[in-house]
């Protein structure tokens, strides 16, 4: 493969891995449901609010880059 080439086959990959992680992102916010932060989780029997943050997803800079999502121990992102 000649150098532009690769240039090119890279750009690509780089393309391509911003737009499935995008659309990644879109299915996880997507599933996302709205509940009260009092629930309790069914594995761990905490409730939801005492559940680690998704740091990929943060709100606004405007509303102070804030994390909003918590993961829930089988995976499921829940707002509170
Ligand atoms: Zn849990």
């Amino acid at each position: 493969m000649n150098q532009n080439k690769l240039i090119l086959f890279n750009c690509f990959k780089t393309l391509f891995s911003y737009f499935s992680n995008k659309n990644k992102k879109n299915n996880i916010l997507s599933n996302a449901i709205r509940v009260d932060g009092n629930c309790i989780c069914s594995l761990c029997g905490k409730k939801y609010s005492k559940h680690p943050f998704d740091y990929d997803f943060l709100s606004s800079e405007c509303l102070g880059n804030y994390p909003y999502l918590n993961i829930l121990c089988d995976g499921t992102r829940v707002k509170l």
